[in-house]
């Protein structure tokens, strides 16, 4: 490969740990190669003893900017100088842009999520979803989907320790957007038949499907799901979990957490670059992972 580095060069940080499995260095060098954008952007595996100094190394060494992941999302909020509208609901970041010094705080995977749903083309602006979870990725899920002007969303969680906490939050986000939300706990099946028989979409965000209980699911009545509710999981691996299947076996739309992925690193390579991303070159990468 023939080196483009040069004494100009940019630096766009991943803080995370773990991370070395990330394929987000990968997404977003091949973007930036694509676009001839001097810019490179590297993986840093750091713990929660170096997230200050991490991220005042934004500053020092004149970064465009970084992506978090876990632990990181929400103990770099109160060291950002601005947060985007929806960082400020979901109380989380994944995105940090440097604006001349002054770090602002973004959430992406909300914007991912409702991305991957064009694309997918499953109009949910001014209707009703039900989504089952409620932890870090649904909160970006139910956030951005209440600031696009989702009407209404039904949310399922089971009931555990942090059920109160939830509804804390799910208050706050409704009384902060027009959209109506309520949370129900998950073994409530009654609640949850009558919640998703009107609604246009049902989201599963909790990490139900994915190893070691392949067989699992969400929801274990599978008659609530109909031919023209759309079904997302926010698994992708693997890329059809035990809920999408059944969900294809009654012939609707069935997507997976590929597109949200995708899309989430999108909308941080724009907020750096100001460019849109390659999405047909990374596309493969993603796919392939
Ligand atoms: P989290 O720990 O913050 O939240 C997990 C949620 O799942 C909670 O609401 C929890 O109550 C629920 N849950 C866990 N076990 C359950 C069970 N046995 N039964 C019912 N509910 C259960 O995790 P997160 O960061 O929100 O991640 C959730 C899933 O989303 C993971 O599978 C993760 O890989 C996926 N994810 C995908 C993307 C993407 O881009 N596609 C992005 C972020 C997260």
């Amino acid at each position: 490969m023939e080196n483009t580095i040069t004494g100009h060069t940019r630096l766009i940080g991943l803080f995370a740990e773990p991370i070395r499995h990330s394929v987000s260095p990968m997404i977003q060098n091949t973007a930036l190669q694509a676009l001839d954008i001097d810019a490179v952007y590297l993986a840093f595996e750091l713990g929660e003893d170096r997230l200050i100094s991490a991220i005042e190394s934004i500053r020092t060494l004149e970064m465009l900017g970084a992506n978090l992941s876990m632990p990181h999302k929400m103990a770099a909020v109160p060291l950002m100088d601005e947060l985007s509208e929806a960082a400020k609901l979901v109380g989380a970041i994944n995105t940090i842009v440097n604006d001349n010094g002054r770090l602002i705080g973004y959430t992406t995977d909300g914007t991912g999520f409702m991305r991957s749903l064009k694309d997918q083309e499953i109009d949910i602006i001014g209707k009703k979803m039900t989504i089952i979870g409620a932890g870090g990725a649904a909160t970006a899920i139910i956030v951005q989907a209440a600031l696009d002007g989702v009407k209404e969303i039904a949310v399922y969680n089971r009931k555990d320790e942090f059920f109160e906490k939830v509804k804390e939050k799910l208050r706050y986000i409704e009384a902060h957007t027009s959209c109506i939300i309520h949370l129900h706990d998950l073994a409530n099946s009654d609640e949850l038949a009558a919640d998703v028989s009107d609604s246009s979409l049902l989201v599963n965000a909790t990490g139900v499907g994915m190893k070691p209980n392949l067989a699992a699911s969400p929801i274990e009545d599978f008659s609530i799901l109909r031919a023209d509710l759309p079904v997302y999981d926010v698994i992708y691996t693997p890329r059809e979990t035990t809920l999408l299947k059944e969900a294809k076996a009654r012939g609707t739309k069935a997507v997976n957490g590929l597109g949200m992925l995708l899309y989430q690193g999108a909308a941080a390579f724009e907020l750096w670059t100001g460019k849109e991303m390659p999405i047909e070159k990374v596309k493969p990468i993603i796919e392939n992972s």
